[in-house]
């Protein structure tokens, strides 16, 4: 289509670490693409792109200042065509080749659109601060997946709501910024105080949503009859061909497990990652090795007993677990970690993050208190001692060092504390003051 030299409209920006796992989306290059040239993304949209697009509804929209594009913009990283034809457009103006790759359409076959893509931007803003830091701002694809919740960089939540103004952030906005809330301008990469506790379960699947990215062998392609026939072959192979069983044992209805046995319906990939995760098997080897897949009965009857076993005990209705929770939050004398607690009741801390948030608040506000009340009791103690260590060395004739009192309170370090430091600067003028010694008189050191 171009020479070997290209004279491009736009830009020939290069996307970010395309063919990783965290390759860049094409909702994030429309944005660096918009920075590059200094202009707001509204204007790049209206007055270039828009025109190559050809959609009228496109041109209306922006025209008028209405949002149905921006509304839409979050299917132009998945596999539709909206994302096909974003992808013929930016490629023909900046010159720039396989920007398919910035969307999900390689999987098109195989994950069906419905829930595959958030509803808005979610990030992680420990990745965001080291691309900053980098000055190599931009958004990975895997983020818009609804699947991918975790970091696996940094093992937190991925963030879906601006810190400072607490909006929920599009895709695209008239105003977008890389890591930028269009709303009130604040950075999305602030430190954090939220609890950095993650679910097994969630970090396990973000990490095999990863794996789909990797592409070590191309001509292991993904198919989406690959995938029939191996739910096919554990249905036989494993659960003697009982759907009941087979469907209850990877937790969903049997008429969903008879419609994917059947290909009438297409699994949604966050559920196969589920699937995968119970049957201990990479999901992206469902849907690319038929003939490997092997799940030894005895191995998953035991699995099964025990996946019962585990259901069983996690009884208590949210009445009794939030019952459970301001009782522990009345009677805390010490620290009580939500994970714990998690623990007591035989669930994940999500779950009690996602469904009792106030009294997960709670229970850390008690925590913090707890711990800077013991903080603050053993400072005021240490202060105590190292007055009166003073005491006793200046009595004695002899001038307390920092060293001598490190020693004798056997506390190496306390002195890199630099409160602590100043206190007994401050300590030891004062009885140096109280004890008159005469002049010429030399100090006594310890040998
Ligand atoms: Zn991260
Ligand atoms: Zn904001």
């Amino acid at each position: 289509m171009f020479g070997e030299l290209i004279r491009s409209r736009l830009y020939g920006l290069c996307p970010k670490r395309i063919g990783t796992p965290f390759g860049e989306s094409l909702s994030s290059y429309l944005i660096r693409l918009a920075e590059a040239h200094t202009v707001c993304l509204g204007d790049l949209l209206a007055y270039e792109i828009a025109p190559v697009l050809g959609k009228t509804y496109l041109l209306n929209s922006i025209d008028r200042g209405g949002n149905r594009f921006y509304d839409g913009a979050r299917t132009i990283n998945g596999t539709e065509k909206n994302a096909k034809d974003m992808v013929t457009t930016l490629e023909c103006l900046t010159g720039t080749k396989n920007l398919e790759m910035l969307t999900l359409s390689k999987f098109k076959e195989i994950f069906p659109v419905r829930n595959l893509i958030r509803k808005s931007l979610a990030w992680c803003p420990e990745c965001l601060n080291e691309l900053m830091e980098k000055d190599s701002l931009y958004y990975p694809l895997i983020w818009c997946m609804t699947a991918y919740n975790i970091c696996t960089n940094h093992k937190i939540y991925l963030e879906e709501k601006c810190p400072t103004c607490n909006k929920l952030i599009p895709f695209l906005h008239r105003k977008s910024r890389t890591g930028i809330c269009p709303y009130c301008q604040s950075q999305l990469f602030k430190p954090l105080n939220t609890l950095h506790l993650t679910d097994y379960k969630d970090y396990y699947i973000s990490q095999s949503v990863e794996n789909f990215f990797k592409d070590e062998n191309k001509e292991n392609k993904f198919r989406i009859y690959t995938l029939y026939e191996n739910l096919f072959s554990i249905l036989h192979g494993s659960f003697d061909g009982n759907i009941k069983q087979f469907a209850n044992y990877i937790d969903v209805p049997k008429t969903t497990a008879w419609g994917w046995l059947n290909k009438e319906v297409i699994p949604p990939l966050n559920k196969v990652l589920e699937v995968a995760y119970t049957l201990k098997i990479p999901a992206q080897v469902l849907y690319t090795e038929h003939k490997k897949i092997q799940i030894t009965p005895n191995v998953l009857v035991g699995n099964i007993n025990r996946a019962t076993q585990k259901k069983e005990k996690f009884i208590l209705s949210n009445e009794e677990v939030r019952t459970y929770l301001s009782e522990t939050e009345k009677e805390q004398f010490g620290v009580k970690a939500i994970i714990d607690i998690a623990k007591d009741l035989k669930c994940s801390t999500k779950f009690l993050y996602t469904n009792f948030p106030e009294e997960c608040k709670k229970i850390s506000e008690r925590n913090y208190q707890i711990k800077t009340e013991e903080k603050s009791l053993y400072l005021s103690t240490l202060k105590e001692q190292i007055q009166e260590v003073c005491y006793n060395y200046f009595s004695q004739g002899v001038f307390p060092t920092r060293k001598l009192l490190e020693e004798e309170l056997n506390l190496p370090f306390l002195f890199k504390n630099r409160p602590m430091k100043e206190y007994f600067y401050q300590v030891r003028v004062e009885l140096e003051k109280q004890f008159i010694i005469p002049k010429g008189r030399i100090y006594v050191t310890r040998g």
